[in-house]
Parts: structure tokens; sequence; C-alpha cells
């Protein structure tokens, strides 16, 4: 078995079947053996798992999951890599490539026909250009997940798992920390890569919660609230929700909810944890 994370191995492949890297697709291969293996160990893969990988690539970690895990579901966006994948992944016979756009696969459907009511994880080194689409869309379609174990960009990674009052605190660390407990496992520099990505990079294990921390009467009004909060950070969050108009709210309304919770109410959205977001959509939806 030839494994691609063998850097010799990876451009063997590369060269025989001509491969021109596409920047649109966000494609960086990883070349190196012990960040691969790291990712299967903190994925906590075993070998009752189905795994679903988005962006298999030549197939580098998919032969690392294949060996792992009872089933592996690959979905690549670019046919160019399907022939390659069938050549590279063709000793093992637990894994399905589907070549789709991974925003258009309805990965519910599939988790229901493969695993009946058994939870997934999913891996992947992600495509930089729509990590937060990926990671939101499989959190907001309810997908049956255990965890999402997914090298991201760092900045990205450190805003996930930032806390209040911070400057990387924001609306994406509020939504997957509705959803999941992340925490970062790795930080993974560019030479682990070809071609070497312009940034640094980290791995994310994100763990989805079995009971949600904040438990909430109306959850669309909670993701507003947030982004209203955030769209203009330097704004108090009485005059950011009360100009926002998806909201009808008045700034009295909110400046009222906020001195029942006993803040300030020139406080900004940025110093305010998930769950007192979640005690001002309650206050706000009731009123
Ligand atoms: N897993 C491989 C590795 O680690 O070497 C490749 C990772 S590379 C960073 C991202 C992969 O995602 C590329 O193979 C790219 O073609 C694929 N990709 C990009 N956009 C995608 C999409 N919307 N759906 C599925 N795959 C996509």
């Amino acid at each position: 078995m030839a494994y691609l994370g063998i850097p010799k191995n990876t451009i063997e492949v590369l060269q025989k079947y001509n491969f021109n890297f596409q920047k649109r697709f966000g494609q960086n291969f990883l070349i190196d053996t012990h960040v691969l293996e790291k990712i299967i160990r903190e994925a906590h893969i075993t070998k009752d798992d189905v795994v679903l990988e988005i962006g298999p690539g030549i197939g580098t970690m998919t032969q690392y999951l294949c060996e792992s895990a009872s089933k592996v579901f690959a979905v690549e966006i670019d046919n160019t890599l399907i022939p390659i994948l069938n050549d590279t992944l063709s000793e093992y016979d637990n894994v399905t490539i589907i070549n789709e756009d991974i925003l258009k696969v309805n990965i519910n459907k599939l988790v229901e026909e493969e695993c009946g009511n058994r939870p997934i994880k999913v891996v992947a080194n992600l495509p930089y250009y729509i990590t937060t689409p990926i990671i939101m869309s499989l959190f907001e379609n309810d997908v049956n997940i255990d965890n999402i174990t997914v090298m991201i960009q760092k900045e990205v990674a450190e805003r996930i798992v930032s806390k209040p009052g911070t400057k990387d605190y924001g609306a994406l660390t509020l939504a997957v920390n509705f959803y999941s407990t992340p925490e970062i496992v790795a930080n993974v520099p560019p030479n682990c890569f070809m071609p070497r990505p312009n940034v640094s990079s980290a791995v994310i294990r994100m763990t989805k919660d079995v009971e949600p921390k904040v438990k909430v009467a109306d959850k669309e009004l909670l993701f507003k609230l947030i982004k209203a909060s955030f769209l203009q950070r330097r704004k108090t969050l009485v005059n950011g929700i009360g100009n926002f108009k998806e909201l009808n709210i008045t700034k009295d309304r909110v400046a009222e909810a906020l001195k029942e919770m006993g803040l300030d109410e020139n406080i900004r959205g940025e110093r305010l944890s998930l769950s007192e977001f979640g005690e001002l959509s309650d206050l706000l939806s009731e009123k």
C-alpha cells in the first residue's frame, strides 16, 4: 500500500495523473503522517464508526479512515479527482466515493440509510473558502453527529473557542457553541501541505452536545439577536438590536430586558455569554 501521507507517494500520484491543483476548490493536500495520525486519534474513531469525509482530495486521509472505521463516505466536488481516488483507494471495500458538492448532499438521508439511529463522525481537511457554511449546515440541518473533527484556518479555530470580551469572540463563536463543545487539538504549520497554504492551520474537534447548553423558546430569534449584535461590534446592544431591520424590537425594550438581567444598558454584544444571549432572547420573546 502506497500511503499518500508520505510526500514521495503523493508526488508520484500527482505526476501519474498530471494533476493540476485548483485554487478555487481550496486544494492543499496533507503530506505529514504525524498530522494524519493525530487527526484520526483526536476524532476518536473506532471500528464501529461510520465516517463522512468532506473533500478527500487524492485520498490521503481516506486511507487512514478506511483502516480505522467501519464505513467511509467521501464527498469530493472535483471530478478530475474521482479516477485518482478509485486508484488510491482500490484496496478498500468500505469506502463510497460521492462526486458532489457537500453543500448539495442530503446528509440526513445518507445517515438515515446507512447508520439507522447511530451518529456519524465527520472528519475533513476542509476547503478553507467554505469552512463556515459547511460547519453551520451540518449543525443547522440537525445531522445526527457525534463529533466534527476538521482542519481549518488557525484564525477561524481561535474565533470558535474564544471567550466573551475578546476580539475574536463573535457570531461564529456563539453559533458553534450553541450546538457543540469545541476544542483545538492540534496546530499545523503550512509545510505539512502541498501546495503550502498562506495561512497557519489548526485541527478543531466540535463534540455535539447531547443536551443543549442553552435552551431557548425561539431559536430563530436568538440567532437574529446574535447577528444584530455583531454586525457592527462597536455598537451597544441596545443600538445594534434596535436598528436591526429583520427584528421589530425597540431600543427601550432591549434596555428594559438588559436591566432585568442586571446588565448595563450600554453593554456591547461582545460582552455577553451564550447563556446571557439565551436569557435575553427569552425575555424579548415574551414581550
Ligand atoms: N483531504 C485531502 C487532504 O487532506 O489531503 C484534501 C483536502 S483539500 C484542503 C480540500 C478538498 O475539498 C479538495 O479535494 C477539494 O477539491 C474539495 N472540495 C472543495 N470544495 C468542495 C465542496 N463544496 N464539496 C466537496 N468537496 C470540496
